[in-house]
This record gives structure tokens, sequence and C-alpha cells, in this order.
């Protein structure tokens, strides 16, 4: 579903990714680990062209995420495009991102409408049906200060999946969160994650990417240094990397 093909991306002299490769399957839950500054948010942000690449390929369902191909050349594409490509992959960033000014209804709402996905009434009983997924039935004409951080994180996955993405991105989804309220965040991915949704997890919570994972990716230094299903690399790591980094966090 997902392949991406030797990406390549420095920001000024610094290499942050160097040659990533990584296909993934639908239905797959990817959860991807690596120490601080490995470049795991730079490589979720090019995958939904957030961030453009020097170098390789993102493709998602056959389509190629903001390029398109003319002879042997990839050549970006123009904004409108770019948006329209970026609807088949959500994202769910640390900071939850909602909109300060807009009720959670609306924050769920607002994409669809925008991009012309939907007309507004059924738009609207679309957003109120997610937001009763992520438990938040009785919430949706509050605003995001009204709400408590695990309450805003989980509007901001009914956002993400308002578009119908065939696969979602999480950036750390927990870690701004105090800990009695990372549960209940968990519990929604973990949801879909059991649906069938494709995942890509950027997480620090090793018990969790265990548990709901399907395959473990080690990167560092930009690069993927080894990768396996989760009672291999978490338990009996091959590369020296993924086993000092295990050693710190678990
Ligand atoms: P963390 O676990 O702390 O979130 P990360 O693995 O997500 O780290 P990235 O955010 O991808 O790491 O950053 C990788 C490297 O790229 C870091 O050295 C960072 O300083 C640098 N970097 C990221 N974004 C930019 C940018 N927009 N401009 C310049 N440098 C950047
Ligand atoms: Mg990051």
């Amino acid at each position: 579903l997902v392949e991406i093909h030797n990406v390549h991306k420095s920001y000024g002299g610094l290499e942050v990714l160097s040659g990533i490769d990584l296909t993934v399957q639908p239905g797959e839950v990817v959860a991807i680990l690596g120490p601080s500054g490995s470049g795991k948010s730079t490589l979720l942000r090019t995958i939904n062209h957030l961030e453009s690449v020097d170098r390789g390929s993102v493709t998602v369902d056959g389509q190629l995420i903001g390029y398109e191909r003319r002879g042997d050349r990839l050549y970006e594409l123009r904004e409108k495009e770019i948006l329209k490509r970026r609807t088949q992959v959500g994202i769910v960033f640390q900071n939850f991102n909602l909109f300060p000014h807009l009720t959670a209804v609306e924050n769920v709402t607002e994409a669809p409408v925008a991009t012309g996905l939907r007309e507004k009434d059924a738009a609207r009983s679309l957003a109120l049906s997610l937001l009763e997924r992520v438990g938040l039935g009785d919430k949706a004409e509050h605003f995001p200060r009204q709400l408590s951080g695990g309450q805003q994180q989980r509007v901001a996955i009914a956002r993400a999946l308002a578009l119908s993405p065939k696969v979602l991105l999480f950036d750390e989804p927990t870690s701004a969160l105090d800990p009695e309220l990372v549960g209940e965040v968990l519990d929604v991915i973990r949801d879909l994650a059991r649906s069938g949704t494709t995942l890509i997890i950027v997480t620090h919570e090793i018990g969790f990417a265990r548990e709901v994972a399907d395959r473990i990716v080690f990167v560092d230094g930009g690069r993927i240094l080894e990768q396996g299903p989760p009672e291999r690399v978490l338990v009996d790591p091959e590369h020296p990397r993924t086993r000092e980094f295990l050693a710190k966090v678990l």
C-alpha cells in the first residue's frame, strides 16, 4: 500500500534521511522506533509531502505523493494536486494541532468540506459518528480549550479519519499527554489497528508497540538499521544500536 523507495532528505548540509526503503502492506501496523533526531518525524512528513524529498519516491496505493513522473524524472505537483493526493494519508501530531476557534465537530468537518469531498450536512453527520467512535459523542460542541489533552488528541484522530485516508500516520501521539490520559488515546489507536486500518506509528511507548505492531522498524541516523516482528526486534535485536537504544528505554 505504501512504498517508500530510496528517500533522501537534507536540511542545509545535514542529511537527515539517507536512503529509506520501506513497504507497508494493507492493514499492516508498523511502529517506528529510534533515538531523538534520527529522522522519524521527517520520514513521516515525507509520506504525506509535508516535506519534499531530495531523492527517491513515496507512493500510496500506486499513486506518487507530491510528484508526477515525466519520462524518468519526478516533478513536484501543483499545490492543489498535492492537497488532493495528501488526503490519502492522514496524520496525527504530538500536539493535536486542532483549530482553536472551531468546536470538536467543526474541526472534524472542516477538511472534507474544504477539499470538496463531502457536502456540509454529510460531513457533519460523518464527523458526529467519528466523534462517537473515539468516545466523544457528548463533546461535539466543545472547543479545544474545553477538552483535556487526551480528548483533544481523540478529536485529532477523528479529524484525520474524516478524509477516509488509506493510511494513518501517528507522530508520538501520546508524548504530550499527562500519564493518566495516555491510555484513552492508545485505546482508540488499538481499535483502529484491530479494525484493519493501515497505521505507521512513531512512538516511545515500547509496550504498546509490542502489542499492536505487526512490525517494528528501528531507525538511526536516517537509516533503517533493522526491522521485523516485535517479538524478535524487541527481545533479540540484531543490531548493536538497537540493543543500546532498547537498553535505555526499556
Ligand atoms: P524526536 O524523537 O526528537 O522527535 P526525530 O527522530 O523525529 O526526533 P526529526 O525531527 O526527523 O527527528 O529530525 C531529524 C534531524 O533533522 C534533527 O537533527 C533535526 O534537528 C533536523 N531537522 C528537522 N526538521 C528540520 C528543519 N525543518 N530544518 C532544519 N533541520 C531540521
Ligand atoms: Mg520526532
